[in-house]
């Protein structure tokens, strides 16, 4: 751990506070009849002691996961979110924009430019600068974040939007943590980033994406403009209560992963002698960790359902269960469906409704973990 330097502070003091073992690629998934073994890296969180960033520890080289279908619940809260700050007066006409996008997708630039703003070309300065889950990919994160404050023309607005480290800890979602994911933001600890890149937050938005996204609005020299707004001073609070730079809450994490991956097999297993069949649905990265805890395989979760026709044919890593379509969950009459991704249960419920229709149930995966499927069974 020693020989680790902050991706932020390149401070070198902190402390490991989740560690998932050795865990498959969540990018890769093999292709279904391919036998494996599927190689396994280490998967941990590290807290900086320095600058409070979570941060991934090791840093495997893995390939891109194959692009999947964006949920609606995505879709909606980029526009939610634009509405929002256009009306904050943050997104004028013929402002020049810069897009950092996530490489899974929801980009905001069609928006955007439907409301005047015009993109601007790689490397060229920009008066709003956004980044929707895009910095967390950069393994470099100082660097990252002084490429982007370095484009900023003055007076200019960067836009951060991030799955919050307070949502992660409160809502107890630890499998957020995975390969090509290197940073945790806290607005604590992005908070003390901006200002190694003389820039600090204004003010902020929150979503109800991914269980807690915030929406941090930064631009240069806060002090004459009268520091952050009462939103960004209340997530700091927020913060401060839940204890976000405290190794010990975060190594709280670790006892929910596995308390919740033998919850999961526990009830699956149940479902099993009882003689119901369980599938899966969403074969997003943060499912493959919950599956790996929880070391299931066909026997227990038949299948994965998943919209995407990228990942028909292929596997969920480290693990035999294939990916299906949609169209096979009228044929297989589930009675009961594991959602591994809580933003799409609204939206997968009115789409499939033979699922309900034939007797069976949506569950949320995440709910589990707060007894909900002891509740459902
Ligand atoms: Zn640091």
């Amino acid at each position: 751990m020693d020989d680790h330097a902050c991706r932020a502070c390149r401070g070198c003091h902190g402390h490991l506070v989740l560690d998932l073992g050795e865990q498959p690629a969540c990018d890769y998934f093999p292709r279904w009849d391919d036998p494996g073994p599927d190689p396994v890296y280490p998967l941990q969180m590290w807290l900086c002691s320095s600058c409070g960033l979570a941060q991934l520890l090791a840093d495997p080289t893995v390939p891109e996961e194959p692009r999947g279908a964006e949920p609606a619940a995505l879709v909606a809260q980029a526009a939610d979110a634009v509405t929002q700050v256009a009306a904050a007066g943050l997104l004028p006409e013929q402002a020049r924009v810069a897009e950092y996008g996530s490489p899974h997708g929801g980009s905001w630039l069609g928006m955007l430019t439907q409301r005047g703003l015009i993109p601007v070309s790689d490397g060229e300065q920009a008066d709003v600068i956004l980044d929707c889950f895009g910095l967390m990919h950069a393994a470099d994160q100082s660097a990252a974040l002084a490429e982007r404050a370095a484009r900023l023309a003055p007076g200019g607005v960067l836009l951060l939007q991030y799955h919050s480290l307070n949502t992660i800890i409160s809502r107890g979602q630890w499998n957020a943590l995975r390969h090509g994911h290197y940073a945790y933001y806290s607005t604590t600890a992005l908070t003390t980033m901006l200002a190694a890149a003389h820039l600090s937050p204004r003010t902020a938005w929150q979503f109800k994406l991914y269980g807690g996204t915030v929406l941090l609005a930064a631009g240069r020299g806060a002090a004459s403009r009268g520091g952050p707004d009462g939103v960004v001073r209340s997530l700091l609070e927020q913060e401060a209560r839940t204890g976000g730079r405290d190794p010990s809450v975060l190594r709280g994490r670790q006892r929910d992963a596995q308390m919740r991956a033998r919850r999961l097999r526990q009830w699956l297993v149940e479902q099993q002698s009882a003689g119901h069949s369980v599938l899966g649905y969403g074969a997003a990265s943060r499912a493959v960790a919950l599956l790996n805890q929880a070391k299931l395989d066909c026997s227990l979760l038949p299948a994965v359902v998943d919209a995407s026709p990228a990942k028909q044919g292929l596997r969920m890593p480290g693990t035999d269960i294939p990916v299906i379509s949609p169209a096979e969950l009228a044929a297989k009459r589930p009675e009961a469906v594991l959602v591994f991704v809580p933003d799409l249960l609204a939206e997968v419920r009115s789409a499939f409704p033979e699922v309900e229709a034939a007797g069976g149930r949506w569950i949320d995966a995440e709910a589990h973990g707060s007894g909900g499927l002891q509740q459902d069974a």
